[in-house]
């Protein structure tokens, strides 16, 4: 039992690091938990605080610390429960109680609300004629045209006198110390979605998607709240059925979460949910200023909508009666926070339902391996949609050898048949997308003649390009010199895989001069809305080619996009991460599925130098439970996730012998609380590492990593509360940073 309680008195106060501490009474020991509301001496009066951390150690002299009064009974404020989740994410992610604070409530900021300033005519007509009688002779012409308006308005918008009537603040001011007009100030929250119209519009679902919220309808109204896991085929309908599940949710008079990925989160997503249910919905995004955040969050609270939409951050709206959290694209790598706490927000959005009594759901074409393991266990209960809506049919899909290409003299990134293909289509006017997977470009090293890929003798994963000559493993630290020629076939054409969004578009437009090209990647969506206008405009038929990067595969229904190329489908499958051949999976999945959504059926090429790989293989086949199965069996074999969980340490210095020396000290340290301690004993725990991090050297400052492997998450949570308490006040790690990353979504 804890003997401390520190305090935090005023949330959204910038300073959320000022807390207080205070004694807890004997009587209160088993009512004062993380996020109770508590009573507390404050200078000479009674005060209210938030519990937000307890502890054994008093920071100042215990003599001279206050107990506290007293629990505040009744109702739970939406402050307790986001501080009681963020409590829970402190301790399952790692990182300090104002750390999980501040991801799970926006700071107040210091710019006001914005301010709505009315005129209204006071004085009755009669006197008004009069008065407007005598500005005109004497002539104060200002004055007479805003009397005029007001006369026929009634009321003004205080921006449109000033703007439109070219009115000076001043004459109004007089007119209003004459009495003529009194000017009402009215506070006004900033809406993203205010610009748009509700039509109350939605589709008839079909009998797949009427089957799917008829299962969810009857559980949550028998009282149970479980996570689904709805698999439907990209193009199923699946958005169709979260609204409707919105909207029964709102009926039952409870609110609704919707994550989306950033990137997914266009005009056109917004307007479907706005059609529906109007201005009960906000949405969040990161171009929002947090003036605006901080609107959207007193909105919520306020309760003046129900519906709030979102990357990862909407997941902490403070909704009072939250009864569903939809969470789309689930296998998304964004859900996972790269800031500390490094949470993720399929994990935290299920524990945040479990203490609302809501209900999750969540969706993807491609689930996370993660997700359908769970599925698998009974964890989640997985529901399907196995077809497109009206029967469309998926696209076809072909491989192509690219080391047959090169054999056969064809050095351009396109295939003969790609080439072909593009041709066909042009000359019937349809679109196509050609696709570059960018993820992974640094790294590995291939042989463009037999695809040959430099790998980890002990490890599986594929060896990383350092820039001193060397090929290094991160998982274990194995390293060897850069291959001049293939170890396989001897071919000099081994290289480091690299091939730019820019230089392909210069090589279409060269091979099809006659066509219109828009490309998307990171260098052509900097500003505000070129992403939008970018999707806009082929949208519009603006032109006849997309070349991107992974943005362009989803968010947008393209109905004439009949062709989709993948031009080098390898490339996220050499990343030094054992995701690598589900994200490739994904990724080629994502990009067929862009294909065929209109009238016309829909071709998808896939140009590869492993063209048996199981994930090429599935992905052609469109088979995600026969790539499940093979994925699984490797997990398995190698101990990662979803079997088995793994923690990584990351050690950060700027001096290279220290973090040496400290990271030695922590596996040490682990491996003596493994070995002597009850709780981990006959347990198979792994300790890797120390090893340098894929980036051994940033800015100067050098990075180890650890990896500890186990297939129970709570001994990870242990270890790391070992360490924790290990190096807090130790001296030796004041120039030594650690940080923890549970299950990380890359490799290091
Ligand atoms: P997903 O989210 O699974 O990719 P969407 O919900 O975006 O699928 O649906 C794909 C397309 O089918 C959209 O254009 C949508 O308007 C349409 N659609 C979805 N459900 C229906 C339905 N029941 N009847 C007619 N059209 C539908
Ligand atoms: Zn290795
Ligand atoms: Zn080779």
């Amino acid at each position: 039992m804890a003997k401390y309680a520190n305090i935090i008195v005023d949330i959204s106060h910038e300073k959320l690091d000022k807390t207080f501490q205070y004694l807890i009474p004997q009587e209160l020991v088993e009512e004062v938990r993380v996020g109770v509301l508590v009573d507390i001496p404050f200078g000479n009066r009674s005060i209210t605080g938030y519990v937000v951390e307890l502890t054994d150690e008093a920071e100042f002299d215990v003599s001279r610390l206050k107990p506290i009064i007293g629990v505040k009974k009744g109702s739970v404020p939406i402050e307790s429960q986001l501080i009681e989740l963020a409590g829970w994410m402190r301790k399952n992610y790692g990182g300090t109680m104002n750390q999980a604070l501040k991801t799970v409530i926006p700071i107040k900021q210091k710019t006001k609300a914005i301010e709505r300033k009315m005129l209204k005519l006071l004085i009755g007509k009669e006197e008004a004629i009069h008065t407007l009688a005598l500005y005109e002779t004497k002539h104060f012409t200002a004055k007479a045209r805003l009397l005029r308006e007001l006369m026929t308005e009634g009321v003004l918008d205080y921006s449109i006198v000033t703007q439109k009537l070219h009115v000076s603040s001043s004459t109004v001011k007089a007119l209003e110390k004459e009495k003529v007009l009194e000017i009402e100030t009215t506070k006004e929250y900033r809406n993203p979605v205010n610009h748009l119209e509700s039509k109350g519009y939605h589709l008839t679902l079909n009998e797949m998607q009427q089957t799917v919220v008829d299962h969810i309808t009857t559980d949550i109204t028998n009282g149970l709240h479980k996570t689904y896991l709805l698999k439907g085929v990209t193009g199923s309908g699946k958005t169709e059925v979260y609204m409707e599940l919105i909207a029964r949710t709102i009926a039952s008079g409870k609110q609704a979460i919707v994550l989306i990925p950033e990137i997914a989160l266009t005009f056109q997503t917004v307007m479907r949910f706005y059609n529906r249910f109007g201005d009960r919905v906000s949405i969040m995004n990161s171009r929002l200023s947090q003036g605006e955040r901080y609107d959207q969050y007193l909105r919520a609270k306020n309760g003046d909508i129900d519906i709030m939409i979102g990357p990862r951050s909407a997941l902490f709206a403070p909704f009072e009666r939250l009864g569903l959290i939809i969470i789309d694209e689930e296998h998304e790598a964004s859900y996972k926070s790269e800031t500390i706490p490094r949470y993720h927000a399929r994990e935290t959005a299920i524990e945040r339902a479990r203490q609302n009594n809501a209900s999750v759901v969540l969706g993807s074409a491609t689930p996370s391996m993660d997700s359908f393991y769970h599925a698998q266990n009974g964890e989640y209960e997985l529901l399907e949609l196995t077809q497109r809506v009206q029967a469309k049919p998926l696209p076809s899909c072909e491989v192509i050898d690219l080391r047959e290409e090169l054999r056969n003299g064809n050095r351009s990134i396109l295939s003969e048949r790609l080439q072909e293909l593009m041709e066909d289509r042009l000359a019937k006017k349809q679109q196509m997308m050609l696709f570059i997977n960018r993820r992974g470009v640094a790294g590995f090293m291939s042989c463009r003649a037999c695809g040959y890929v430099v790998k980890c003798p002990h490890c599986d994963v594929s060896l990383s390009q350092h820039n001193n000559g060397k090929m290094v493993c991160h998982y274990c630290g194995y390293e060897e010199p850069e291959p001049s020629t293939c170890p396989s076939c001897g071919s000099k054409y081994i290289s480091g895989f690299k091939a730019g969004t820019q230089k392909i578009e210069d090589m279409v437009k060269k091979r099809f001069p006659q066509a219109r090209v828009l490309r998307m990647d990171f260098d052509t969506t900097r500003t505000k809305d070129s992403y939008e206008q970018i999707l806009q405009a082929f949208a519009n038929q603006e032109a006849d080619i997309l070349i991107g990067t992974q943005m362009i595969v989803k968010g947008h229904d393209f109905p004439n996009v009949t062709l989709v190329g993948v031009l080098a489908a390898d490339m996220s499958l050499h990343i030094s991460d054992f995701h690598a051949a589900e994200r490739t999976f994904q990724l080629l999945t994502q990009a067929a599925g862009r294909a065929g959504r209109g009238e016309e059926p829909g071709d998808v090429i896939i140009q590869t130098y492993n063209p048996e790989h199981y994930a090429v293989l599935t992905a052609k086949a469109q088979d995600y439970e026969c790539f499940y199965e093979q994925e699984i069996m490797y997990r398995q074999l190698g101990f990662y996730p979803p079997v088995w969980n793994l923690l990584l340490v990351m050690c950060t210095s700027e001096n290279e012998k220290q973090v040496q020396t400290m990271s030695e000290k922590l596996v040490k340290r682990l491996q003596g609380h493994i070995d002597s301690e009850a709780v981990f004993e006959r347990k198979p725990i792994q300790v890797v590492g120390p090893a340098d991090a894929t980036i051994a050297r940033v800015n100067d400052i050098y990075r180890k990593v650890i990896y500890i492997k186990t297939k129970d998450y709570q001994d990870l949570v242990r270890l790391k509360d070992r360490l924790e308490y290990y190096m807090k006040d130790n001296r030796d790690f004041q120039n030594v940073s650690v940080q923890f990353d549970f299950n990380p979504m890359s490799g290091f």
